[in-house]
């Protein structure tokens, strides 16, 4: 029988396994401090522990780290990892550098049930959750954990379709007795579920960002099938009636489709509807996946889109397109795996 994972527990559910073993309280924080601290990866490691409470954890329990099965590298130095989680799926872990910080952008679903029209992993359908023990193993065993000075969930799965998971997982990273990251250091990236919007917004630190893609609903609808349950406006509204801390950014996700969303008419139903909210905008170049109509404007538009946006006192950045030889397109990496394997 496969043995509890200890990794990716908060410290209330490390309590709660103390008591259902018979140690004392105590135990949990020493448990979290070696599993997040002191990066252990055997329970006998737990050297202020005594033997016998290391054997009765043994017991029931593992540490629970795995590495991934197999990497490439981009010529810019961007990595994918594939890791292969606990349904026998494969999931995508993206390594960024750059030059005074190192990105980590994992994945919080296999598979995902949202259905974006431009995208690789809502080809594959939804195939599970991720368990934070998932979610954080990305992290903890990239080979360049240490370096790592950021982390956006905008790998596969829709991160708020899994918000107990990915809270707990924020727990984890950003408590004084977990890692104790800055919650700023972190970004959750959504499509817009309104209800898990709110209570992300409410419950965490961590900076937003909201796939756009068009502010117009039946374009939208047509990108992004979520569209037609939550839409956009409701979710403007949500963060227009949130108090944003100003340490926290909401930024709005927006990939250029080549004469799709691109127009000056774009630009100015934009500031529109963002009217009043203090946000940037990140301007992403379409990755070409296979069997996509869409195509990706040239840099010379996608500059012209972006200061035109500018003219309208919207922040607006663009994105560098990285790992392009690596099919950095999310989900295109572990669909050409999972077609092997099936
Ligand atoms: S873009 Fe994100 S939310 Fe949409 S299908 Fe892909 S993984 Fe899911």
């Amino acid at each position: 029988m496969q043995k509890e994972k200890l990794y990716g527990k908060t410290l209330n559910e490390l309590i709660a396994v103390t008591k259902r073993i018979g140690l004392p309280g105590f135990a949990a924080r020493q448990m979290a401090d070696w599993l997040y601290k002191k990066e252990i990866n055997s329970i006998g490691e737990m050297t202020n522990l005594s033997k016998k409470m290391r054997e009765t954890i043994s017991n029931d329990y593992e540490i629970g780290l795995y590495s991934p099965e197999s990497s490439s590298e981009s010529i810019d130095g961007t990595k994918k990892y594939l890791y292969k989680v606990l349904n026998g799926k494969y999931i995508e872990t993206a390594y960024i550098p750059e030059t005074e910080r190192a990105t980590i952008c994992v994945s919080s679903q296999s598979g995902c049930k949202m259905g974006c029209i431009f995208c690789m992993t809502g080809k594959q359908g939804f195939q599970g959750n991720l368990s934070s023990n998932e979610i954080l193993n990305q992290f903890r065993s990239l080979p360049e954990f240490s370096t790592l000075t950021n982390m956006v969930f905008m790998g596969m799965g829709e991160p708020l379709d899994n918000i107990t998971q990915v809270m707990k997982t924020l727990e984890i990273l950003t408590a004084e007795w977990g890692y104790g990251w800055s919650p700023t250091r972190i970004t959750v990236s959504t499509v817009g579920i309104l209800s898990t919007v709110k209570e992300f917004l409410e419950k965490s630190r961590c900076h937003l960002a909201v796939s756009l893609h068009s502010p117009f609903d039946e374009e939208r609808k047509m990108l992004m099938p979520i569209q037609k349950t939550n839409s956009l406006k409701e979710i403007l509204d949500a963060i227009r009636n949130f108090e944003i801390n100003s340490q926290r950014r909401i930024s709005f996700e927006y990939i250029l489709f080549q004469g799709m969303n691109d127009s000056q008419k774009h630009v100015n139903e934009l500031a529109k509807i963002l009217n009043g909210i203090k946000c940037r905008i990140n301007l992403i170049r379409f990755h070409q996946v296979p069997g996509a109509e869409f195509r990706s404007p040239g840099l010379e538009e996608t500059i012209k889109f972006k200061e035109a946006l500018i003219a309208k006192g919207i922040l607006t950045t663009i994105r560098a397109s990285r790992g392009v030889d690596i099919k950095a397109a999310c989900g295109l990496l572990s669909t050409l795996e999972q077609n092997k394997t099936s």
